[in-house]
């Protein structure tokens, strides 16, 4: 069956009926405008996202039901890095009208999957009809205690800089597939269902651990670069120090050139964060509460935003930074 034989308002009925709204929810799906609310205290965190067919996903490489994971993981990774909780969730749906309903179904499935997984409740969307690509869009508010988001201009020298789990797998997936290669299925997987850390965000923030952070969507480097700028201090990082995974060091033994990716290739939705020293331990501790992986990677310096990399022969040199900006293709 295609969308068009179904129909925009059937969709949303179908889509009503999967959801169950929870604590807070007065009114979500059915109405002109959802009726929500937080826990006293807290402060509104909001983020959206877009994912358009042909720039960030193709049916080819990957199945609806992981894209519609996805869609909703990127989303709640920013949550992540500003230290919330992720709440509510918004769908904003255009597909062709001869778009397979089987798709539509498993995409809302992962979608569906993976807020429930996070406690998120659907509460509202837009549905139209797309004259050729796939768009969606996703919004999802979340809520700190007040005065408590961490932005990406809290870092000061002496701070460390962390990150969670390894870093290029997803680029290489997609590297991969360009080259008209199957990623195996753990780089695979990192680059169409990955993995937003919701837990570890939440925690940094509620612990007082982090002191500026950000999510890795367009490569560690440029990422690191917009905390490095908006806190106005420089950074260091040492190439032996980024955590790569078994798989992406195969690949790199092989193929030096690879390692690149580690540095700038996007899409890792790992935390990348600032911490003070004296706090390392704490958040060693939590990494392992939570079984996480984080490591220190560098340090924070005086500066004006200039990130340097320390090569393994020791060398330090600024880098030129080429993280994924969608209108400059050089
Ligand atoms: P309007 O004409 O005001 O845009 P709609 O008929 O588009 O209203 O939407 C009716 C209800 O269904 C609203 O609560 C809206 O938020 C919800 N809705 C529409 N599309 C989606 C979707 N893709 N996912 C979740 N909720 C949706
Ligand atoms: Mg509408």
């Amino acid at each position: 069956m295609k969308l068009q034989d179904l129909g925009e308002f059937k969709l949303i009925n179908r889509i009503r009926e999967q959801v169950v709204n929870g604590d807070g929810v007065h009114r979500g799906i059915g109405d002109d405008a959802a009726v929500l609310s937080l826990p006293d205290g807290h402060h509104l965190l909001t983020s959206t996202d877009l994912l358009i067919e042909s720039v960030h996903f193709r049916h080819d490489w990957t199945d609806c039901e992981a894209l519609g994971h996805k869609a909703v993981a990127v989303n709640l990774s920013d949550i992540a890095a500003m230290g919330g909780t992720p709440r509510y969730l918004y769908l904003g749906l255009a597909c062709p009208g001869d778009a397979e309903l089987n798709d539509i179904n498993a995409f809302l499935k992962g979608a569906l999957a993976e807020a429930e997984h996070h406690n998120v409740v659907l509460v509202g969307g837009d549905t139209c009809r797309s004259p050729g690509p796939w768009m969606i869009s996703v919004t999802i508010e979340g809520s700190t205690s007040a005065h408590q988001a961490i932005g990406r201009d809290g870092a000061q020298p002496g701070d460390l800089i962390m990150v969670s789990g390894t870093l290029g797998d997803s680029a290489l997936a997609l590297h991969l597939l360009h080259a008209g290669q199957a990623p195996e299925t753990v780089l695979a997987s990192r680059h169409h269902q990955p993995t937003a850390q919701v837990a570890l965000g939440r925690q940094l923030g509620e612990r007082r651990l982090a002191k500026a952070m950000i999510d890795i969507s367009d490569g560690l480097a440029g990422d690191l670069e917009h905390i490095l700028q908006a806190s106005q201090v420089d950074g260091c990082i040492e190439e032996n120090k980024l955590p790569l995974s078994e798989a992406f060091l195969r690949y790199a033994c092989e193929d030096p050139a690879l390692r690149k990716l580690a540095l700038f290739g996007g899409e890792d939705y790992e935390l990348l964060f600032t911490v003070a020293p004296e706090k390392a331990a704490a958040v060693a501790a939590l990494g392992a509460e939570l079984n996480l992986s984080i490591t220190a990677i560098g340090v924070i310096q005086a500066g004006s935003g200039t990130l340097s990399l320390q090569d393994q022969t020791g060398q330090v040199r600024p880098i030129l930074v080429r993280g994924y900006d969608h209108f400059c293709r050089s």
